[in-house]
């Protein structure tokens, strides 16, 4: 089971006891189906607005167990869409504010783990986005330009020579690339963990192990017993289409990652990587990395099928061919890594809206509420989720609750057996599109033009 076979799991220090389930039907003011990120925070912000709330988090198998304990730990200001695709649909002015609040989640997570004496490895030495070949670099140009053209220097988005991008991280064949500093390597099993353990503290109930299968106005059904409340809120990203009524609402995409035993002083010494910026180049098809707090590289990238009908299984958080391009790209990339061992190989289910936009949302005539999308960029922006649903749920707008993904609706995928054409489809182009620019150099416009077709 791959949850247990990830780096995070070995080193949270923590013991997985699984909470008792749903003893039957409860009544609360707000249910949250998925002790994740996304349904932790919210429960975290309810409680401090008003710790009178009754609250009941349901979670299918333990907190921590979907992407929130497997993820790249990535605390990034990335958010999708970038902000020009936010510029186009909501305005300059709201891609800004976007920017904004995203650096202020980032600096949210170190300030509350802090406070709740959570050790979650937590360090901002943001993003090297390495360029190394000329389409790559010509990509790093135009993300820069993009982005000023939008937001200016809001981002503080640079562009660096050979040498700058080398002094961040020495890779191979590196051109150039870019550097932002709003990201914070973290350890993400260890701040999910954290945040349940702190949560039912407060009082709020965490059942386990119970299954969640419809949500209906004013109930959650689950298989042991019902859960009147009037807010319910639904935070399964991933797994959401396992849900009565929400399959076609997001895809499940599987991203896939590995970990190297420590590294010798020496080979860091090669790397680079001193501030442990998070890093990675700048292909179509997704990749990333992080330096642990104890000096090991955990990297990971998209590249594995989507699954008929958005199923997801266990079985799916391994792939042979993808783990091991894993291995082979990490050590093209700082060839020292051959000499070490990879310890970890792990997988999860991200989800992916059909219009790349994330949304956080409150029903309020439905009792429903709702936040995810993320793409794979949940890190932050789920405490930026959790923060916006406790002041729509308390009825506490302001500036968070303007923000233009709020309320945000993408339509549904399209059935099967489309979707999963166009899906894996995809994936395969980005991935000869890579191919290509690697061996000419030359940016793949058949890549360029795809992306916008599918709406990303
Ligand atoms: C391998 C990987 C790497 C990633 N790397 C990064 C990164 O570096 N940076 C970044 O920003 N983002 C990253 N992401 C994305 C990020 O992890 C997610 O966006 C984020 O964790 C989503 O949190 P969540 O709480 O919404 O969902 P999840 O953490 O998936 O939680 C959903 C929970 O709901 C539960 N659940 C589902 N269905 C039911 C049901 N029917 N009844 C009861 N409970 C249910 C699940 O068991 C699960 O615990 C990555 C994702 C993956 C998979």
């Amino acid at each position: 089971m791959s949850f247990d076979d990830s780096l995070w799991h070995s080193t949270a220090g923590d013991s997985f006891e699984p909470r008792p389930p749903l003893p039957g039907d409860i009544d609360v003011d707000v249910a949250i189906v998925g002790a994740g990120y996304t349904g932790l925070w919210t429960a975290y912000y309810l409680h401090s607005i008003d710790p009178s709330m009754r609250i009941a988090i349901i979670e299918r198998e333990i907190a921590g167990f979907g992407a929130s304990g497997r993820n790249g730990g990535w605390c990034s200001a990335l958010f999708p869409p970038a902000s020009s695709g936010i510029a186009r649909r909501h305005g300059a002015d709201a891609a800004v504010a976007m920017r904004r609040a995203m650096h202020e989640s980032i600096v949210e997570v170190g300030r509350v783990a802090e406070a709740e004496g959570l050790d979650i490895h937590y360090a901002r030495g943001g993003t090297i986005q390495l360029a190394r070949n000329p389409a790559q670099l010509a990509r790093a140009r135009e993300i820069v330009e993009d982005e000023r053209s939008v937001t200016g220097d809001v981002e503080g988005l640079e562009l660096l020579s050979k040498e700058q991008a080398e002094d961040h991280a020495r890779g191979t064949r590196v051109l150039g690339g870019t550097y932002t500093p709003h990201c914070a390597a973290i350890h993400p099993l260890r701040l999910v963990r954290g945040l349940a353990s702190r949560v039912e503290a407060r009082g709020v109930s965490l059942f386990e192990r119970t299954t969640a299968t419809e949500i209906k106005p004013g109930a959650l059904l689950t298989d042991h017993g019902t859960v009147r409340a009037e807010i319910v809120v639904r935070a399964t990203e991933g797994y959401t289409p396992s849900l009565r009524g929400q399959r076609r609402r997001v895809i499940p995409l599987y991203s896939l990652m590995i970990a190297t035993e420590p590294l010798s002083a020496e080979a860091w010494d090669q790397i680079g990587l001193r501030r442990r910026q998070t890093f990675a180049d700048l292909r179509h098809m997704r990749i990333y990395g992080q330096r642990t707090a104890d000096d090991r590289l955990a990297f990971g990238g998209r590249g594995a099928p989507y699954h008929f009908a958005s199923r997801t299984r266990p079985s799916f958080d391994r792939n042979r061919r993808v783990h091991s391009g894993l291995r082979e790209v990490l050590a093209d990339l700082f060839p020292v890594v051959a000499d070490f061992e990879v310890t970890h190989e792990w997988g999860g289910a991200l989800a992916i809206p059909r219009d790349w936009h994330a949304s956080a949302g409150l029903d309020r005539q439905r009792g429903f509420a709702w936040a995810g999308g993320y793409v794979g960029d949940g890190v932050a922006t789920t405490n930026l989720a959790g923060r916006t649903l406790a002041q729509l749920i308390t009825s506490q707008e302001n500036g968070l609750t303007q923000l233009p993904w709020v309320g945000h609706s993408s339509r549904s995928w399209e059935p099967e057996p489309l979707r999963w054409l166009g899906v894996n489809s995809g994936r395969l182009l980005m991935s000869s599109a890579d191919r290509s620019e690697a061996r000419t150099g030359r940016p793949a416009k058949r890549a360029k033009a795809f992306a916008r077709l599918m709406g990303y």
